[in-house]
């Protein structure tokens, strides 16, 4: 080790889609066959040249950011670990049917990215997994970068992370975990290194964010030997990017890597940490001050701060962002209808860059961030906050509830409904943008919504459902329809973020305290019920996933802003309620997403997450029911979450996992003795154009009958229909209901 400090400012990686979304268009242009691989390689490389323009101000400039897809597929395909099924011609139909399938192989399996709203590819490992170098990504995108003058840094997923974040291929032995490969894994990554140092690469930086997980004595053994093996090759960076380091952090110290990135913003234990561990003056540390995954402004008089203390435990100290800045929108000088006293308050990625080179700077800027104005605090709402019984509770237990809900709707067993939204059409589409762009006028639009309402309305009753929706044309969104008409909310108009390949999502920012000021669906629900005789279920989003996905406030807890939404929304149940509505839907696909990383932090934020829910539903009378929807399959650590939401009904995703989600039901006190409410598995994958027979939903409903009894089942499909066709909504409807009236003429 020297004294010189190898990086005084950096970025952990950056968006990567384009600022104007360019990669977006170029790769759903190639996969529809309109342009060709070099048309697609073109775009890329304008992506690429674009990134590094930006990242230009920064004295060590990441390289290897830039994906087609997503930086987990990427890293298995830096050392070949390419399932059997998706090798093609080529490398890029290659990675491209690892990420998206095609018509002879199903693709990789695709999860959410820790507590983000990012989504990576699950790499598949197994004993016949043969890890070989591919260096040519990485040193392709370092050479762009060196060419230009640019003091470049290659960065990779690091191995253990890959592992961890992988699974099992099929066929894998019973008890093989794929970190069981580590040493093969090892090998190639040496290899990797040693062809980027040979195109004259110095430091690389390893992302270990799987180290900011709980790990187990075992796997910190398994770190410390991979490390200890690949320092001889290389000098390496060992950035985390998604809370602390804990205990992972003295095992990447002690292995001898020659710098790590600690995340300031979420991890601060580790600045504690490294006050107490004795690391040696010559450590070099990355202080990532700058949050990567908000998008405020930074206090720089404070992250000045924080880089002093970690100067005071070391002599080589650079300034970083605290994770990569994949998770903001590119450039705050894109949104020119944001308030101004916002504006002042925000940051997005390339104004983030500025502030890391401020923050190197010995002479640079120190200004706090400005208080929030006064305007946009809510007194009221804060006394009604403070004015809340601790336990929100429903008035009524279950039992009760259930007989009361039956008596005011009287429903067959295995009662038919679907998740809320129907198709939204090419039609439906043209008049949402014709109005957003003026070209339609209120009236115009509102008459064709409406019209939708009632089209949606007489196809459910065509089909023989039994709870019906309205099918949410209006909604845009299902969060930034809300945050359009609650208080302390914006909307931007080019904040977009990466959601998985090329997805994007435009999160709402939720700036200052939340109130509703009028009624949002109500008059919506109640059009659909004067229409039909059969319940109308009113349909809401969740306090959880509001926040979830949305940039939040960072001024004070998670858990008081999730009341503030809860709230506003509890108003809108009262209102729904008043209006006659016997069944409100509050959706929270999210619950899951925001899940503490570590074990430690579940607990409480359980707590909170389900107390919001609560204060939003709880108001009812026990004769109106309260249906929740969660999207995902994985139960396990949630179970007990989900049981203290104490919905009447519970819709969930379970038909790609074939049903084993009641399993997980079984185990959990959702299904004990005091907690037995009923449960709407999905029958039907929604996620696919494919349009599943009767018999195959029999089966599943037969199976759900079986574990839970025949009184506390519903039949569904997985979740919501408007990414779906009419020509694959009404056949499998079709069959639901057919389905349904089997199973139900067999109990
Ligand atoms: N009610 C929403 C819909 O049907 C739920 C969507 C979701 O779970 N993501 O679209
Ligand atoms: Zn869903």
């Amino acid at each position: 080790m020297t004294n010189r400090i190898p990086v005084r400012s950096t970025a952990l990686g950056y968006p990567r889609i384009g600022s104007r979304r360019e990669l977006k268009r170029a790769l759903e242009a190639h996969w529809s066959g309109r342009l060709d691989a070099e048309g697609l390689e073109r775009a890329a490389a304008a992506v690429r040249a674009e990134m590094l323009d930006d990242l230009a101000v920064l004295d060590s400039v990441p390289t290897g950011c830039f994906s087609f897809y997503d930086h987990v597929l990427d890293a298995a395909f830096a050392v070949d670990a390419v399932a059997p099924r998706h090798r093609r011609d080529g490398d890029l139909a290659s990675y491209f049917a690892a990420a998206r399938g095609d018509a002879s192989a199903a693709p990789l399996e695709m999860t959410k990215w820790f507590d983000t709203n990012y989504h990576y590819l699950v790499p598949e490992i197994g004993l016949a997994t043969v890890f070989a170098a591919r260096p040519e990504k990485a040193v392709a995108e370092f050479r762009e970068a060196r060419e230009r003058g640019l003091d470049a840094r290659p960065v990779l997923v690091g191995p253990v992370s890959l592992l961890l974040l992988a699974k099992p291929a099929d066929g894998s032995p019973e008890g093989f975990r794929p970190l069981d490969r580590l040493g093969d894994l090892v090998e190639a990554y040496a290899e990797l290194l040693t062809e980027l140092g040979r195109a004259g690469a110095g430091l690389i930086q390893l992302d270990e964010p799987a180290l900011c997980g709980d790990r187990s004595p075992e796997e910190l053994e398994a770190v410390a030997g991979a490390y200890r093996r690949l320092v001889g090759v290389a000098e390496i960076l060992v950035a985390g990017g998604y809370g602390p380091f804990g205990e992972s952090l003295p095992v990447l110290l002690d292995a001898g890597v020659e710098g790590i990135a600690l995340d300031l913003v979420r991890g601060r234990s580790d600045l504690d940490a490294l006050e107490t561990l004795n690391v040696s003056r010559e450590t070099f540390v990355l202080a990532g001050v700058v949050d990567g995954r908000n998008i405020w402004r930074t206090d720089l008089a404070a992250a000045a701060a924080d880089v002093e203390r970690v100067k005071a435990v070391t002599d080589r100290v650079g300034v970083a962002s605290s994770s990569s800045l994949l998770h903001v929108p590119v450039d705050l000088a894109a949104e020119t209808e944001l308030p101004a006293a916002l504006v002042e308050r925000l940051s997005f990625a390339r104004q983030k860059l500025a502030e890391i080179t401020a923050l190197a700077d010995p002479d640079g800027p120190r200004e706090p961030r400005p208080a929030a104005p006064d305007s946009w605090r809510d007194d009221a709402v804060r006394a009604r906050l403070a004015g809340l019984p601790e336990d929100a509770d429903r008035r009524a237990p279950y039992a009760e509830r259930r007989a009361a809900q039956a008596e005011r709707v009287p429903l067959p067993p295995l009662p038919t409904t679907t998740i809320g939204s129907f198709p939204q059409t090419a039609e439906l589409r043209k008049a949402r943008a014709a109005h957003r762009q003026g070209l339609m006028i209120d009236a115009d639009y509102h008459s064709r919504m409406r019209a939708e309402v009632a089209a949606v309305i007489a196809e459910q009753e065509k089909l023989g459902l039994d709870v019906l929706v309205h099918g949410e044309p209006e909604r845009n969104d299902m969060v930034q329809y809300f945050a359009e008409q609650l208080t302390g909310f914006a909307t931007t108009a080019a904040g977009w973020v990466q959601s998985y390949g090329s997805r994007c999502v435009r999160p709402p920012i939720l700036y200052g305290d939340v109130a509703r000021t009028a009624p949002i669906t109500v008059a919506w629900t109640s059009y659909a019920q004067s229409l039909t005789d059969k319940p109308v279920k009113g349909m809401l989003t969740g306090p959880v996933t509001i926040l979830a996905w949305s940039f939040v406030r960072d001024d004070q807890p998670l858990a008081d802003t999730a009341d503030q939404v809860a709230l506003a929304l509890r108003d809108e149940v009262a209102d729904l309620e008043a209006a006659g509505t016997a069944i409100i839907q509050v959706d929270e696909p999210a619950l899951r997403e925001l899940l503490p990383v570590r074990a430690a932090g579940r607990a409480a934020y359980a707590a909170w997450a389900t107390r919001s829910f609560r204060i939003a539903t709880a108001g009812v009378r026990p004769d109106t029911a309260i249906h929740t929807h969660l999207c995902y399959s994985e139960f396990g650590d949630v179970i007990d979450a989900i049981a203290a939401l104490d919905a009447d009904v519970t819709s969930i995703e379970a038909s790609r996992s074939k049903m084993e989600v009641l399993a997980d039901l079984d185990r959990a006190s959702y299904n004990s003795a005091e907690f037995r409410s009923a449960v709407g598995p999905g029958v039907w994958d929604i996620h696919s154009p494919r349009v599943p027979d009767a018999a195959e939903m029999a089966a599943a409903l037969r199976l759900a009958v079986a574990a839970l009894g025949p009184g506390r089942v519903w039949a569904n499909p997985d979740c919501g229909l408007k990414t779906r066709r009419y020509e694959e909504v009404v056949p499998s409807l079709e069959g639901l209901v057919e389905a349904a009236r089997t199973v139900r003429s067999e109990i």
